[in-house]
């Protein structure tokens, strides 16, 4: 089987990716020319661990190539996947969907033989059948249909997530696309994945669900932690105690600094909107957006509190940028909206992220005078007074604390993302401040 993928970004790029490692023949279109020109060489532009040996083997063995031109890569093709972006529409959280709408207009424009077109792209409920009508339109006699098929990959361990995914979901009414469709995931079947078949609105809604439950779990975990701080509880021992309730389930109840990235924070926003515009609102995630959006602040709140309270210049060590570990994506991470509200308050800083510097340094270039860029977590942090840990990359998890305490400034730790001890680390001479659990006075 022959199909072709549209967008090589996170999703695309894995998508396609494995399924040539299914055996699949897959062609992968960017209209991106660097990004394609790079890929062709075996050069992935992402940072995705494993990825780039798994491009190169498809490469070489014939199944996987890379193209900007449309109609060259749908020759023959069963399936067309359509993996673009899908932002928030800027000023009112919809979801953008310029980039679906211009991609289901080519495929409708160019394709010459029955496909299934395949939205992969997180989308709101209803976009199946606007693409449908958008293909039909332009291209009144071709016979085709449209799935939804989600995907719920989490950047960091993607390629694992699309071998070996909880379940697949397709969104397809046609008992001809679902034979496409079941074939090209046999290889899971052989597995034994959940695949669920549903109508293309159900699909389509499964995606916005499940995206909005899991930022409620670490919106809830974020507030309950709050009041642990309050009332002397801790918040790990809480996650853990409500977590071996099997009705609950321990994932997604580590708090922090809120959760960011590519997909939470645009997938709740969308929600929200899609259900204000059919008048049926989902109040509780209407909550968790803005209890998300309020934690940057209190947290950085949390931060200044700590720091001594006067007017001079503070210097402060960041330790991660990106808005979680083994990924370079900082689309939404925490770091934005907190860094500038630190370089803000008179702060420079010494900043360390393993893979999201270069990404980091697009987002920041405003604030370039103040953020120096270091080579490791020591150097971020000479002559700093306090340590931030923001995003808990393995390399932050057993840092040489005699080093770090000559190195630093003052003594001071923050670490956002638990993976010290407190007891520890106030016994070792740190002031240690985390998320939930017993605080330095
Ligand atoms: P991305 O921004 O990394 O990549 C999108 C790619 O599409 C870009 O390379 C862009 O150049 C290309 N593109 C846009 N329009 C095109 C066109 N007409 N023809 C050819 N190429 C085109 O996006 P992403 O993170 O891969 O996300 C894609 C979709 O998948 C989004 O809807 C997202 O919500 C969803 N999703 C993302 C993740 C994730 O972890 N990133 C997980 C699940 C679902």
């Amino acid at each position: 089987m022959k199909i072709t993928i549209i967008g090589t970004g996170y999703v695309g790029l894995v998508s396609g990716t494995c399924f040539a490692e299914f055996g699949v023949n897959v062609v992968c279109v960017d209209k991106d020319l660097k990004k394609i020109e790079s890929l062709k060489k075996g050069v992935i532009p992402i940072y995705e661990p494993g990825l780039d040996t798994l491009v190169r083997k498809n490469i070489n063995e014939k199944r996987l190539s890379f193209e900007t031109d449309l109609e060259n890569a749908l020759l023959d093709s069963s399936a067309i996947f359509i993996a673009v972006g899908t932002p928030s529409r800027r000023g009112d959280g919809h979801a953008d969907l310029t980039f679906v709408y211009e991609a289901a207009k080519e495929v409708g424009l160019k394709l010459d033989h029955y496909a299934v077109v395949v939205n992969k792209s997180t989308v709101p409920i209803g976009t199946g059948k606007k693409v449908f009508e958008i293909i039909k339109e332009v291209n009144p006699g071709l016979d085709f249909d449209v799935a939804s098929n989600p995907e719920f990959l989490r950047e960091g361990s993607a390629i694992n997530d699309f071998m070996r995914p909880d379940r697949v979901v397709i969104g397809c009414e046609s008992e001809r696309a679902k034979n496409i469709l079941k074939e090209l995931y046999r290889p899971l079947f052989l597995l034994e994945t959940p695949i669920l078949f549903t109508k293309r609105e159900t699909a389509e809604m499964i995606k916005y669900a499940a995206n909005s439950f899991l930022a409620t779990k670490i919106t809830f975990i974020n507030e309950i932690a709050d009041l642990c701080e309050k009332v002397g509880a801790n918040v790990s021992d809480v996650s853990i105690g409500i977590g071996l309730d099997g009705r609950i389930g321990k994932k997604f109840l580590h708090p922090g600094p809120g959760y960011g990235g590519s997909c939470f924070p645009k997938d709740t926003l969308a929600l929200v909107k899609t259900a204000q515009d059919y008048q049926s609102p989902v109040g509780l995630v209407e909550h968790v957006v803005k209890s998300n959006k309020k934690r940057k602040e209190n947290i950085y709140k949390k931060i200044l509190n700590v720091l001594p309270k006067d007017d001079r210049e503070k210097t402060i060590t960041i330790l991660g940028l990106t808005f979680k570990p083994n990924t370079d994506d900082m689309r939404d991470s925490p770091s934005l909206d907190i860094i500038p509200m630190l370089v803000n308050n008179n702060c420079k800083l010494k900043v360390f992220d393993p893979e999201g510097m270069n990404e980091a340094k697009k987002h920041f270039s405003k604030y370039k005078d103040c953020i120096t860029y270091c080579e490791d977590s020591y150097h971020a942090s000479e002559d700093s007074q306090a340590l931030v840990i923001l995003t808990e990359w393995n390399q932050f998890r057993a840092l040489d604390l005699n080093k770090l305490k000559k190195v630093l400034l003052n003594p001071i730790i923050i670490d956002l993302r638990n993976i010290y001890n407190p007891k520890e680390l106030i016994e070792k001479g740190f002031k240690y401040y985390s998320v939930g659990r017993q605080q330095s006075d």
